[in-house]
């Protein structure tokens, strides 16, 4: 049985659907029969009838995140179907049971058809983030598809929803933890060691997403000076140091994130090293810093969430990235990267040209990165793609 609520869609707007794009604008709307709260499952249908898919209800500029473009009789079978289906690409991409590897995202929203859920994946302990309310509704099945997905590689469930839900809901919510076990905090990235705030960390705890891109990263280090800017709990650093650099230097305002990154440090590499973390606004050290470096990593935190904030974000990229071309080296590297979504990649990559054509510096392209595969884009939904970096060599 499909649910009683009916979106109705005005003539001609239908056809995102026939390009399988997940959202429904409220401006695409013609009329609503049934009165929808947020989170509800409702039909949507076509101006002439027609059925076109299930989703939640949002109320908001997305009106419905679809779930299924075809009749739901039973959305926890299709949830439940969806969850396996994730967990066994995430098999068939050499992630599960990995042991130089034991933390993945399990579910990555939209590209995994399953709009307003994040899953990820912390060698036993599984981090749910939920950004919408339909989803969040739909907790306990989400709960079921992953105890049935990971059987005994799941150890412990933490709800941490309450900085992604909508404001007016989050307020009921508290971050919970839905099977209680004995939860592990530190996990294995490319045989590198990281301890993880799984309750208070920022994200889910860990910014898995950069994997590829420190791998890369360690292999461009040895002999190298290196700045790490946004560094969190030392991701890039680490690998740095692995990769041979002669020194690093990791920026972070948090001073939790800093904590941790001189723990991860000393778990890898004991307390002799060339490793100096900076508890400090990005900005200033750059302001003040006399040094100049190697190699420089980039990953600021979205510097626009909203298409209103986007010539702000292209200017501050600019300026971030100017200062860089300023104190890197001749025959230096430079990884920049921009993980807000309203940037595109074009938008990001004519930013960064500005900084370099302001300070005159020769640059060249050598890499263009993204998300790694465990955070796959569906093709019909572009927007999936937040993570742009560049890596450029400086002569
Ligand atoms: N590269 C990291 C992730 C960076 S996330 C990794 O691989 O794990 C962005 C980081 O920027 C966060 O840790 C946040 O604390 C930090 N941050 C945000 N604004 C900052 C600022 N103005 N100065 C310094 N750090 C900042």
């Amino acid at each position: 049985m499909t649910s009683k609520i009916k979106i109705i869609l005005k003539s001609g707007r239908e056809k995102s659907f026939r390009r399988f794009h997940p959202w429904v604008f409220s401006g695409a709307i013609k009329g609503i029969e049934g009165s929808p709260v947020e989170g509800d499952l409702v039909d949507v249908f076509s101006g002439k009838d027609e059925f076109l898919g299930t989703g939640h209800y949002a109320g908001g500029s997305i009106a419905v995140r679809i779930v299924s473009f075809e009749p739901v009789d039973d959305i926890r079978m299709v949830l439940m179907d969806r969850i396996m289906a994730a967990f066994e690409y995430r098999k068939k991409i050499g992630m599960v049971d990995n042991l130089d590897t034991n933390t993945f995202r399990l579910v990555n929203a939209e590209g995994d058809g399953m709009p307003g859920l994040v899953v990820d994946y912390y060698n036993g302990t599984v981090v749910i983030q939920f950004h919408s309310v339909g989803m969040f509704r739909e907790k306990e099945i989400i709960k079921e598809g992953l105890v049935n997905a990971l059987g005994k590689r799941l150890i412990t469930i933490i709800d941490r929803s309450e900085s992604t839900l909508p404001g007016k809901f989050s307020s009921d919510i508290k971050d919970e933890n839905l099977i209680q076990g004995m939860g592990r905090n530190e996990v294995i990235e490319n045989g590198n060691h990281f301890i993880v705030d799984l309750k208070e960390g920022q994200k889910t705890g860990f910014y898995i997403d950069q994997r590829e891109n420190r791998k890369l990263l360690g292999t461009l280090s040895l002999g190298r000076s290196v700045l790490n800017l946004f560094g969190y709990t030392g991701g890039f650093s680490i690998y740095a140091i692995r990769g041979g650099a002669r020194m690093v230097h990791t920026v972070d305002s948090s001073t939790t994130a800093i904590d941790l990154a001189i723990q991860n440090v000393q778990l890898n590499f004991g307390k002799k090293t060339s490793h100096q973390a900076f508890c400090e606004d990005v900005s200033d050290f750059l302001q003040n810093t006399g040094e100049t470096y190697d190699l420089i990593i980039s990953d600021p935190p979205a510097f626009a969430k909203h298409q209103r904030a986007l010539d702000n974000a292209l200017q501050g990229y600019k300026r971030l990235n100017a200062r860089i071309f300023e104190i890197i080296n001749p025959g230096g590297i430079v990884f920049t990267f921009s993980c807000s979504q309203v940037v595109t990649r074009d938008n990001f990559r004519k930013s960064i040209f500005a900084a370099a054509a302001n300070t005159g510096r020769k640059v060249k392209i050598i890499h263009q990165l993204s998300q790694p595969p465990d955070h796959p884009v569906s093709i019909y939904h572009p927007e999936g793609e937040y993570l742009k970096g560049m890596v450029l060599y400086v002569e």
